[in-house]
């Protein structure tokens, strides 16, 4: 490409090609000079700073198809972040659930080499918020058969084990499902759930929460996303605890719209007691959480033998083909 500054003074011979290297359709300006070097800054700037956090090493869509060809399969392991599309208060993003379980495998991912985060999958499942504006919600069907695809994808390219990080409370009982229906053909990949988003920091949660509720877009969700999606939180427009109704039947029976009759205004708890610095202090600790989890997958010798014994004994594969 050629110097920017050089065709100002050699108009006639140099703008034609400055203008196509800029994919303009007229002559080059000076502001058009002066968006080009910022665009460089930023890239440079993004570069840099994706350098030094790692992150380039390790996301499926961020690295290039020889890059993926050299990770050593045996050693690699493979995260899918699975989010959601819902409501979450009036002050968090639809997408929080990805956003932050996003991050959270970024994160533990850097920590613990050799590693690959998939793209998150946002179009999950949340047919119980549908109610509320901006939802966007998959079907149980496709998104066993989404999982289930990029899964079977992710092991066409050699990898054999996968963690489904899940970030949505809400797919628990289809992820289940879904790990439960891989058995049904013979596959050369396992799969490693985690189930309920917050489990490996339960204790925490309920030791910062004194008591609160401690739900939907509550104050520790709110915590959390203020720690690493902080710019997309708009707190100061919550201005009172969540009413809530009651589901009208105990905890084990559960109504068509059990969720409906309880979270009646799309978030729970009071979002306004949450602090940057609970919401650093429970991300940390998951990230690490998620990060033993990865060493923990890696070194698993036993979960695979296993399988494989159960896919030879079951004979599921005949029966299904
Ligand atoms: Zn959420």
């Amino acid at each position: 490409m050629p110097f920017a500054g050089v065709s100002l003074h050699f108009p006639y011979k140099v703008w034609p090609a400055t203008a196509r290297a800029l994919q303009l359709s007229h002559r080059p300006r000076a502001r058009d000079l002066t968006n080009w070097m910022a665009t460089i800054v930023r890239g440079v700037n993004h570069t840099l700073i994706s350098r030094a956090r790692g992150e380039g090493d390790m996301l499926w869509n961020e690295i290039a198809s020889d890059e993926v060809g050299r990770m050593p399969r045996e050693k690699t392991v493979v995260l899918f972040p699975i989010g959601s599309l819902e409501i979450h208060g009036i002050h968090l993003p639809l997408g929080t659930d990805g956003l932050v379980i996003e991050k959270v495998a970024q994160l533990a991912a850097e920590k613990e080499p050799p590693s690959l985060v998939l793209p998150t999958l946002d179009y999950a499942y949340a047919n119980e918020n549908a109610h509320f504006p901006g939802g966007i919600s998959l079907s149980a069907k496709t998104l066993i058969s989404v999982v289930e695809e990029v899964c079977d994808e992710v092991s066409r390219n050699g990898f054999r084990k996968i963690i489904l990080l899940n970030g949505h409370g809400g797919n628990n009982h289809i992820l289940r499902a879904i790990q439960r229906d891989l058995l049904r053909k013979t596959r050369n990949y396992i799969t490693y759930l985690y189930l309920e988003p917050w489990s490996p920091i339960e204790d925490d949660i309920k030791e910062l929460a004194k008591g609160a509720t401690i739900e939907h877009a509550c104050e520790i969700e709110t915590s959390i996303a203020l720690y690493l999606i902080g710019h997309l939180v708009k707190l100061n427009k919550v201005k009172s605890e969540a009413k809530t109704g009651a589901p009208g039947f105990p905890d084990y029976v559960k109504t068509t719209v059990s969720w409906q009759r309880y979270c009646i205004e799309g978030y729970l708890g009071d979002p306004r007691r949450a602090t940057i610095d609970k919401g650093k202090q429970l991300s940390d600790k998951w990230v690490g959480e998620v990060a033993s989890l990865i060493k923990a997958v890696r070194d698993d010798q036993v979960s695979l033998q296993v399988l494989d014994d159960y896919y030879r004994r079951s004979n599921w594969q005949s029966r299904e083909e």
